[in-house]
This record gives structure tokens, sequence and C-alpha cells, in this order.
């Protein structure tokens, strides 16, 4: 707490910066396509997890007895709208996406939630046909950011299995489209104006 006032009143001095070597070195190579999907995943999360999407709840992850709080936590949710951070609101993407996808799977996902908190993720429900991948499978989020990241990424989608759905869920919204048709006209002028791998090295952050 100390240090929460020192640094608001400005009183902390700044961080001496280290000149050890960082714990990782080497060189990660990611796609343009991996990264662009990624960014895209977890640019969902942000869109669909924000205030005026779900009412955020306390974080039960401190708390000692988890299963007590998550129960608690899925009764003071309407009906089937409980998410990881909260209760989704009317008409919010996750709400919409759990009401019209999720079906029994998503009172498995409750249990297996409650019953083991910190887990994390739920596996052993992926079908495919069903789910976009394995990791769409582990939780409602996931599965709406991995769906979203396919609507904007696939050319063509089979609209007669679930995961082809859940993916045609999106353009329903305008704003969506959109996105979808921004993100993918910028990676195709970067595929024209760059190699075709974007390389990082750690070290040369440093
Ligand atoms: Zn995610």
């Amino acid at each position: 707490m100390d240090d929460f006032y020192a640094a608001r009143d400005n009183t902390m001095p700044p961080l001496p910066w280290t000149n050890f070597a960082p714990p990782h070195t080497g060189r990660i190579v990611i796609s343009e396509t991996e990264l662009a999907q990624t960014l895209t995943h977890e640019l969902f999360h942000s869109l669909s997890l924000s205030k005026n999407q779900v009412v955020h709840k306390h974080s039960w992850a401190e708390q000692k007895d988890k299963t007590h709080v998550v129960v608690h936590q899925i009764k003071s949710c309407p009906p089937g709208s409980y998410t990881r951070i909260g209760c989704a609101k009317k008409n919010s993407y996750i709400g919409e996406f759990m009401k019209g996808f999720w079906g029994r799977d998503l009172n498995r996902w409750y249990n297996a939630l409650v019953a083991e908190p910190e887990r994390g993720q739920v596996v052993g429900m992926f079908r495919a046909g069903k789910y976009v991948n394995s990791y769409a499978a582990t939780d409602p989020q996931e599965d709406l950011a991995e769906s979203f990241s396919n609507f904007v990424f696939a050319n063509k989608v089979d609209v007669r299995s679930l995961a082809g759905k859940k993916t045609y869920f999106f353009a329903g919204y305008p704003e969506l489209l959109q996105i979808r048709g921004h993100v993918r006209s910028r990676l195709a002028s970067l595929k024209t104006s760059q190699s075709t791998r974007l390389a990082f090295s750690i070290k040369d952050l440093n």
C-alpha cells in the first residue's frame, strides 16, 4: 500500500533499468496470419467483455472457497447468462451466443467449473463440427473469440454445421462486418508490402 501512495504522489524514485540478460532469449517466429488471428481473438475478448456487455462480478480467483463463490455467482446471474467475468447483459454478444449455441453444453460447462474451479478450462467437450477447434470448447468466451477470428479469416463457411452457424453469427452485426473488412484489407496490404513472416527477437527489444 505504501508503494501505491508513493506512486500516486509521484514520490517513488524511477526503477533502475536492469542490465542483466532477460530469462528468455532467441527468436520467436510467427506468421502474419497467426499474429493477426491471435490479435483478432484478443480484440474480441475486449469488445465482448467490456462493462456495456457484461455486469462484472468480483473475481473469485483470490477466494479460498472457490466452489462456493462460483455456485453463488452462477445463481445470482439470470439463467444461462453467467460467464467467468460476470453476468452477460441482454443482447450482448456473449449472451446471444450462449443462448443460441451452447444449449446443454452450458450446463456441462457450469458443472465442470463448479467441480474444478481451479482448472481454468474445461476439456473433453470438443466435437468436430460443433466447435471451430478444441480450444473453443473450453469456455463460452473462448468459443466466442475463436469463432469471431474464424469469421474474420475464413473465406467460406458451411452453415450446416453448428461451428459454421457460430461463425456466421457475427455477420448479423454491421459493426463486426466492418471490423472483418478492415482486418482483411490491412492484412492483404501487409502481405504485398512486407516479407511473408514477421520475426521478433526478445533480445532485440532490450
Ligand atoms: Zn482467449
